[in-house]
C-alpha cells in the first residue's frame, strides 16, 4: 500500500517509509491512497470468525506486500493477545472495555502493533531508530512497554510535568533499558510541538533516524481499527443501530472507528466526547477551527487543544464539511459533570468507570435523547486504577489494584527534565 501525504507536497510512501518515518517530510500526515471495502461475506461470516482471523483481515490491505502474510499473523497475535469485552450497562447503553492490556489503555494495541513492525522492518539494519513521543497520559506507558528490549530502536518519551496520573507518570519512567522519560515543564501541546519540531531540524534528522509513536504513525492509528470490528462481532445480533462514543483527545481512536466504516463495518454514527479542550466540538457547531490554550483536566488523555488527526477524519470525508458532521457528533463536559457522571454510572448501573469513560458514558445519553432507536458504545479508554485517586475520591470507594499496576506503583522514577526544545536538542545529541 503507498501513503500519501495530506500536505500533497511530498512523495507518496510505502507502508514501511511511512512507519520509519512517521511524518511525511512536508510534515503532513500519511494516508492510505486506497481504501477497499471488505466483501459482503466478511461481514455475514463474522461471527465464525477468530478476533486474529478479523484482525488479518482488516489491517492487510494496508500493510501488504511488505509485511509478509506470516510475519503480519504473528504479529496481530502478539498484539491482542487479551480480552475486549462489551459490557452492556442497559438495553440502550454498553461500554466497550479496552483496558485488558499490560498498560491498562487503549493505547496498548497500537502500541505494541508498531513496535512489532518497526522491529521487523529494522531487524537487518545496523542503524538505530530512535521513537521520538508525546504523551498526555497513556501513550508514554504504553508505548514504553511495546518497545521495551526492541532491538535498535531507542524510545525517548516527553511528558507534561505534574499533568499526568501517579500510574501514569510510573508506567512511562520505571522501565528503563531502551526507554527514556523526559519531564518537561509544560502541557501536552508543548510536548506535542517539541517532538514536531525535532522532525523538521536537520541538525538532527541528519544525525539520527528519527520516528514518532503517536498516533500520527500510520502503524498505531490503523490497528485500532481491530476492536470496532470486535465491538461488532459481539452485538450485530442484538442492536441493528451502532453508535460509539470516543472519548477523544489527539481523535486518533475515533478517525480509526471512521476507517472500519470505510471498510464496510455498519456503524450508524460516531460522537467525539470532549471535556473541557473542545475545539472539535465548537467547530461542528460553527465551522471555525479556532484552538485555545489547553485545560488541564481529570480525563488528562484528553487535554489536547489542536487534535493532530482530525485532519484525517476531514480526509476521509473528502474536505466536504456536511458529509463530516452528518457521521459525526461532539460534545464536551467539565470536570464537575464527569465526576457527577462516575457517581450516576457507580449508583445506576455498580459500574465504575474512568474519568475518561464517562464523558462517553455522558455523550452517548445526550445522543439518545434524540436517536431513542439507538444503541451506543462508549468505549472504555482506559482502566479506573489508573485515575485511582480521581476516582476513589468521587466514589468513595477503594478500587482493587490489577496486577499490572501492582507491578509498576512502587518503582522509582527515573526522568530527565527539560523546560524547551534546547533541551530536548541537548539531549538527543548527547546521547
Ligand atoms: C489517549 C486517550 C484518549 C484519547 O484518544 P485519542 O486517540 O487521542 O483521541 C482517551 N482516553 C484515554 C484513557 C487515553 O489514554
Amino acid at each position: 500500500m503507498n501513503y500519501y501525504s495530506l500536505h500533497n507536497k511530498a512523495p507518496k510512501s510505502s507502508f514501511k517509509e511511512a512507519v520509519i518515518k512517521g511524518l511525511a517530510p512536508d510534515k503532513g500526515l500519511y494516508f492510505p491512497e486506497t481504501i477497499t471495502a471488505l466483501e459482503e461475506a466478511f461481514f455475514s461470516s463474522i461471527i465464525d470468525l477468530s478476533r486474529e482471523e478479523i484482525a488479518f483481515r482488516v489491517i492487510e490491505q494496508f500493510v501488504s506486500p511488505e509485511i509478509p502474510d506470516d510475519v503480519l499473523k504473528e504479529i496481530i497475535k502478539e498484539t491482542i493477545d487479551f480480552d475486549f469485552p462489551i459490557v452492556a450497562l442497559d438495553s440502550h447503553i454498553s461500554t466497550l472495555e479496552l483496558f485488558h492490556g499490560p498498560t491498562m489503555a487503549f493505547k496498548d494495541v497500537g502500541a505494541r502493533f508498531m513496535a512489532r513492525c518497526l522491529g521487523y522492518f529494522n531487524q537487518h539494519n545496523k542503524e538505530e531508530i530512535t521513537v521520538l513521543v508525546a504523551t498526555s497520559g497513556d501513550t508514554g506507558g504504553a508505548v514504553a512497554h511495546g518497545f521495551l528490549g526492541v532491538e535498535g530502536v531507542q524510545v525517548v518519551i516527553l511528558y507534561p510535568k505534574g499533568k499526568v496520573s501517579d500510574v501514569q507518570e510510573k508506567q512511562l519512567t520505571t522501565l528503563g533499558q531502551n526507554i527514556t522519560a523526559l519531564e518537561v515543564d509544560g502541557v501536552f501541546d508543548d510536548c506535542q510541538d517539541m517532538v514536531k519540531r525535532a522532525f523538521s531540524d536537520t541538525d538532527l534528522t541528519s544525525q539520527m533516524r528519527l520516528t514518532s509513536a503517536n498516533s500520527i504513525n500510520v502503524a498505531r492509528w490503523l490497528p485500532q481499527m481491530f476492536y470496532f470490528f470486535f465491538a461488532y462481532q459481539q452485538l450485530y445480533k442484538k442492536h441493528n443501530k451502532i453508535v460509539f462514543s470516543v472519548p477523544s483527545g489527539n481523535f486518533g481512536n475515533i478517525c480509526a472507528g471512521m476507517m472500519a466504516k470505510k471498510l464496510g463495518l455498519p456503524i450508524h454514527h460516531f460522537i467525539a466526547a470532549n471535556n473541557e479542550n473542545n475545539v472539535i466540538t465548537k467547530f461542528l457547531e460553527t465551522q471555525e477551527y479556532s484552538p485555545e490554550p489547553t485545560v488541564a483536566t481529570i480525563s488528562n488523555a484528553m487535554d489536547v487543544s489542536n487534535p493532530s488527526n482530525f485532519v484525517r477524519i476531514q480526509e476521509i470525508h473528502h474536505q466536504d464539511f456536511k458529509s463530516m458532521s452528518q457521521a459525526l457528533s461532539s460534545y464536551s463536559y467539565s470536570d464537575k459533570e464527569t465526576e457527577d457522571a462516575l457517581k450516576e454510572i457507580k449508583v445506576q448501573y455498580d459500574y465504575i468507570a474512568d474519568p475518561h469513560g464517562a464523558i462517553g458514558y455522558l455523550a452517548c445519553k445526550e445522543y439518545l435523547k434524540d436517536h431513542k432507536k439507538t444503541h451506543c458504545v462508549f468505549l472504555e479508554t482506559a482502566h479506573p486504577a489508573k485515575f485511582l485517586r480521581t476516582v476513589e475520591g468521587v466514589l468513595n470507594v477503594k478500587i482493587a489494584l490489577p496486577e499490572q499496576i501492582k507491578q509498576v506503583i512502587n518503582k522509582k522514577k527515573v526522568a530527565i527534565a527539560i523546560s524547551n526544545y534546547d533541551g530536548l536538542k541537548k539531549f538527543l545529541l548527547s546521547r
